[in-house]
């Protein structure tokens, strides 16, 4: 599969400060990529270098197979789009008004609306005034505005930020589909992990200016899975199961704490526990916050 986004040791520094550590991102073409990480990670200086709008410390870009340079960089970002700061737009047009002077700006055929319009859901709207549009509404009509011409790429940073929880549920569709109804890839950065794992598949992980992870939301959740509580009425008997599994269990009065383990297995060391006769009566697993999968990380000093 072609990577359409290849950053090497890409670096911004801000004085002292590095705000980007060396990033390698590789974002595989016709994906959802999260880009996950708490506020001041490194994320928008990241994609800002990544659409030419700051320079780069140190280290390289490569968008669709091609080194960005200054000499190409128009010709890339024509076919990436991208909503980088809050939504867009003058407030005193409607939708319509606002697309075409994107399309003029772009150099996109003015027919290009209609197709942008439906699939951010937007074409009932398209002659309100934007003024009057939520930030929901705002936020779809920037991503509109990305969509013109049709680009191959493309790069949104915190798109629902503010959002209200059926804001960010629309956005979340919206965004998961979007591969498949535009042919994009897409690169979308969030602070919110939870927010992030419905929606895609590869993640790429930063804190301080530092990736600590890329790779599938799969292997991520290696990562990120907690432990498990087993209460059971025979505690011995389930120990013995256990053992034979080769699952170390802490016991302490009826409560079996087991280690973190797949899906599959725990599926099938219930069915073991259940023919025992060990008598299940609860299974709980503790979910990680964000902020135990980054110390988990941190600990193994990442997997990239
Ligand atoms: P994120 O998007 O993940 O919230 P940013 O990329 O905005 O993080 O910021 C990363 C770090 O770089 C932060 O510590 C921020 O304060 C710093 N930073 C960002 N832009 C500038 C700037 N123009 N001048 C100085 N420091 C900056």
């Amino acid at each position: 599969m072609q990577t359409v986004i290849e950053t090497k040791g890409l670096c911004k520094a801000y004085g002292k400060q590095l705000a980007v550590n060396h990033v390698q991102l590789h974002v595989p073409q016709g994906c959802v990529y999260g880009f996950i990480g708490p506020n001041g990670a490194g994320k928008s200086t990241t994609m800002k270098m990544l659409l030419g709008l700051i320079h780069p410390s140190a280290g390289q870009v490569f968008l669709l197979g091609r080194e960005l340079t200054e000499k190409n960089r128009l010709a890339l970002l024509r076919q990436t789009g991208s909503l980088i700061e809050s939504p867009s737009g003058y407030l005193h047009l409607t939708a319509q008004e606002n697309l075409r002077i994107v399309a003029d700006l772009k150099g996109v055929p003015h027919k290009d609306i209609d197709r942008v319009l439906d699939i951010v859901h937007l074409t009932g709207d398209r002659n309100r005034k934007v003024g009057q549009y939520s930030l929901g509404m705002k936020q779809r009509l920037g991503i509109a505005m990305a969509l013109l011409g049709n680009p191959k790429l493309l790069i949104l940073d915190e798109p629902t930020n503010g959002l209200d929880p059926a804001g960010i549920q629309e956005m979340r569709a919206l965004l998961a589909g979007m591969p498949a109804a535009t042919g994009a890839t897409v690169l979308v950065s969030s602070h919110l992990l939870g927010e992030m794992e419905q929606l895609v598949e590869q993640v790429g992980i930063i804190n301080q200016g530092k990736m600590l992870f890329e790779g599938s939301l799969r292997e991520l959740q290696r990562h990120s899975k907690g432990s498990l509580t087993l209460r059971v009425l025979h505690p011995q008997k389930a120990l013995a199961v256990l053992q034979t599994n080769g699952v170390a269990a802490q016991l302490k009065e009826n409560f079996l704490t087991l280690p973190p383990l797949w899906d599959d297995l725990v599926a099938g060391l219930v069915q073991a526990l259940a023919n025992s006769g060990a008598g299940v009566v609860e299974l709980t697993r503790h979910t990680k916050s964000l902020e135990e999968i980054f110390l988990s990380l941190t600990e193994t000093k990442g997997v990239v």
